[in-house]
């Protein structure tokens, strides 16, 4: 990891020169002296760490995951053995799992409603994969969910209790370096570090690095440094406090130097001062972003009336057809309309081809020979954006009436065989919610 020094800001005159080649046989001893140099000495330690957890004493948000009310509505089971730390390890857990990608703000409803449903790992762990689906809708990345339903089974089913430290965290099922770094330090106080997008930016400021932060050996060397700095006494407290500065005035686009308490050590705030070229928000380096992939698909809201005729209206003797995604990869597990990937942009021609091949070789729902159709209309498009695809989706409604008994018992063979799912539901305009979550 290379700080920015004013050499490099200056320009390339006043790099250092090339060393002689009787230098180089020494560059491995040299490179830990760079490191050693690197990281942070004594004096900065016990400043940094003072002053932090001083302002994060005065300062800290109030958040429901960092109370533990909890434990006093809720009785420990003795034999589930929770207690206070592990009702902690839980709520961290949870909220930083529904805390990746998503806003604070957003976050604290769902918490809330989770914690409510489920408080304890225990109650978690008798939840059904479908239930945790629906309390995380509109959270995204749904693998997130799954995971921590699979981690909860998992160390119910070990017996054990909640995993204290962080190597036998990261054996749980979506529990990867920062969850466990968090989990182990903030409830059971092990001194771990903890490296997320915001402690990455102040270190990076701190100490004005300016090397990639995505880089594998720039990622290492920042738990370094955060390894370094943790308090032995208070590990929990100040690796929250890095992040809470991060979050709320060591901010990407406007920091609030005026008003950190660790300004006196930082390098980003002493050089932008000396070169007005250089801004503190140069650190860290931007990554370039990956470009979004555009994506469509078609789909059909299948409804399958009892009647054989149309009144508006009237769903009374309707079913719709839901289908289950694949395991594995985007919206895994989740149930949706019928749907097809189109490859590109296509028109109503096609889409109902592409439509029309998918009912008829998934569910024998052939209007020619088994069906009859009551109504079929183009209802509209939206575009959703995942971090990395960019989908538009064409809805159409179709409703139907069986000519026969033998699709009407193919079709529940299906309920089985293909996870197709009657599904008697009502608010089938809320097309998005059911398709995206
Ligand atoms: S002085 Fe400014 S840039 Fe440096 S850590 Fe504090 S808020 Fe961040």
């Amino acid at each position: 990891m290379r700080s920015t020094s004013r050499s490099q800001v200056r320009g390339k005159e006043m790099l250092p020169k090339p060393k002689p080649k009787e230098q180089r046989q020494h560059s491995a001893t040299k490179e830990a002296v760079a490191d050693i140099e690197d990281l942070f000495s004594d004096k900065e330690i016990h400043k940094i760490r003072a002053s932090l957890l001083d302002w994060y004493d005065h300062n800290q948000r109030d958040l429901p995951w960092r109370r533990i009310t909890q434990t006093k509505e809720i009785p420990v089971k003795e034999e589930e053995g929770e207690g206070e730390g592990e009702r902690r390890a839980y709520g961290v857990w949870v909220s930083e799992v529904m805390l990746q990608q998503t806003r604070v703000q957003t976050v604290i409803d769902y918490y809330n409603r989770w914690m409510l449903k489920w408080p304890t790992l225990h109650h978690l762990a008798q939840a059904s994969l479908e239930e945790v689906n629906e309390m995380w809708a509109g959270l995204g990345y749904y693998r997130r969910a799954r995971f921590l339903l699979e981690g909860a089974r998992m160390i119910v089913a070990g017996g054990d209790g909640f995993p204290k430290i962080v190597s036998s965290l990261l054996k749980v099922p979506g529990i990867g370096d920062y969850t466990a770094g968090a989990i182990a330090s903030i409830a059971f106080k092990e001194v771990v570090p903890v490296v997320d997008g915001n402690v990455i930016r102040v270190l990076a400021r701190l100490k004005a690095i300016s090397a990639n932060p995505k880089d594998k050996v720039t990622v290492k060397k920042f738990w370094k440094l955060a390894a370094q700095l943790v308090d032995p006494h208070r590990p929990g407290d100040f690796n929250q406090s890095l992040m809470e500065l991060g979050a709320t005035l060591c901010t990407p686009l406007n920091p609030s130097c005026s008003s950190c308490p660790v300004s006196g050590e930082c390098r980003a705030l002493a050089i932008s001062k000396l070169d007005k070229l250089v801004l503190i928000t140069d650190y860290p380096a931007k990554s370039i972003k990956l470009k979004q992939r555009h994506e469509f698909s078609a789909v059909c809201v299948v409804e399958i009336s009892g009647r054989q005729d149309l009144i508006e209206g009237d769903q009374s003797n309707s079913v719709f057809l839901l289908v289950k995604r694949p395991d594995e990869g985007l919206l895994a597990g989740l149930w949706e309309f019928p749907s097809v990937m189109l490859g590109k942009e296509a028109a109503l021609t096609r889409r109902r081809k592409e439509m029309n091949c998918f009912l008829k070789k998934s569910f024998r729902l052939d209007p020619q020979r088994t069906c009859s159709i009551l109504l079929r209309e183009d209802v509209g498009e939206f575009t959703h954006i995942f971090s990395h695809i960019r989908l538009k989706v064409y809805v159409e409604l179709l409703i139907v009436h069986l000519k026969g008994l033998k699709t009407l018992l193919f079709l529940c063979k299906c309920l089985f065989a293909l996870q197709l799912l009657f599904y008697q539901v009502f608010k089938f305009q809320n097309i998005s919610g059911v398709i995206v979550g």
